[in-house]
């Protein structure tokens, strides 16, 4: 069984990421999105277990010293946390699998499996973030004002990642995204892979 492609999709938050991985998990049953643990608290219409595994600082920090996280980073002042065993599991099974997670958790993952896709999601302006951020109408006007400061921090990291899309029109976006985990898949080690026998098959002579 072929392992799956492992991918970071990072963005300051209100860029659309959520939006545009759910849309593609949706299109695509193939790729999976990983849920992560963290201590922030639940926003209405968020559901625990699908959105996040929602748990206390306690149970987070009990984790972390389980080694149950394949990386964790602190994001405003809360905890998030990817588990490594599902992703573990999940890539043996054969499906990739999306990680949204900030630079910093990127740059863990990106150490330790370096075949990892990094993907960033930048918005079109500072004003269409700004606005996206108090159209969700999920956060404080004080708590919209510190990610706007975080986002900009967020988005300098867009240099480290392996591919850009800018999210302005939604169906442009989502294409892009589309296109690059295609594109992925053609990869010639991936395509050697997974057609071994086709790829000797075509090289014989009578
Ligand atoms: P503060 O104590 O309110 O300033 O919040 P902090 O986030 O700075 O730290 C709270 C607690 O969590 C402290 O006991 C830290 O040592 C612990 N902590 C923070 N980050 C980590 C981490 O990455 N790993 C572990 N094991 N503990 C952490
Ligand atoms: P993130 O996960 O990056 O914080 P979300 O996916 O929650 O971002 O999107 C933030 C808000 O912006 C949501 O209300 C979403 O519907 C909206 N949004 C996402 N993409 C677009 C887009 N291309 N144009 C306009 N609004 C968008
Ligand atoms: P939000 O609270 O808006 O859902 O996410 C805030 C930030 O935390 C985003 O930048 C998001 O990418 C990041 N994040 C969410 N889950 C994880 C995770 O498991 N690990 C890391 N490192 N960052 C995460």
């Amino acid at each position: 069984m072929q392992k799956g492609t492992l991918y970071t999709v990072s963005a300051p938050s209100g860029a659309g990421k959520t939006s545009l991985v759910k849309a593609l998990v949706d299109s695509d049953s193939q790729v999976t999105v990983s849920v992560s643990h963290t201590t922030r608290a639940q926003r209405p219409g968020e559901e625990n277990g699908i959105n996040y595994h929602f748990v206390d600082r306690e149970a987070f920090l009990a984790m972390l010293d389980r080694n149950a996280f394949l990386e964790h980073a602190q994001v405003f002042d809360n905890f998030y946390g990817t588990s490594r065993d599902w992703v573990a599991e999940t890539l043996d099974s054969g499906r990739d699998v999306i990680l949204e997670i900030d630079w910093q958790g990127a740059a863990q993952v990106r150490r330790l499996m370096p075949d990892t896709v990094g993907i960033f999601i930048l918005p079109p302006s500072q004003e269409a973030l700004r606005e996206r951020l108090t159209g969700r109408g999920q956060d404080e006007a004080s708590v919209i004002e510190r990610r706007m400061e975080q986002a900009i921090d967020e988005m300098s990291h867009y240099v480290e990642a392996d591919y850009v899309v800018i999210n302005d029109d939604f169906q442009v976006a989502l294409s892009e995204l589309k296109s690059i985990v295609v594109a992925q898949r053609q990869r010639l080690d991936r395509q050697q892979q997974r057609h071994g026998k086709l790829l000797q098959a075509l090289l014989q002579h009578d």
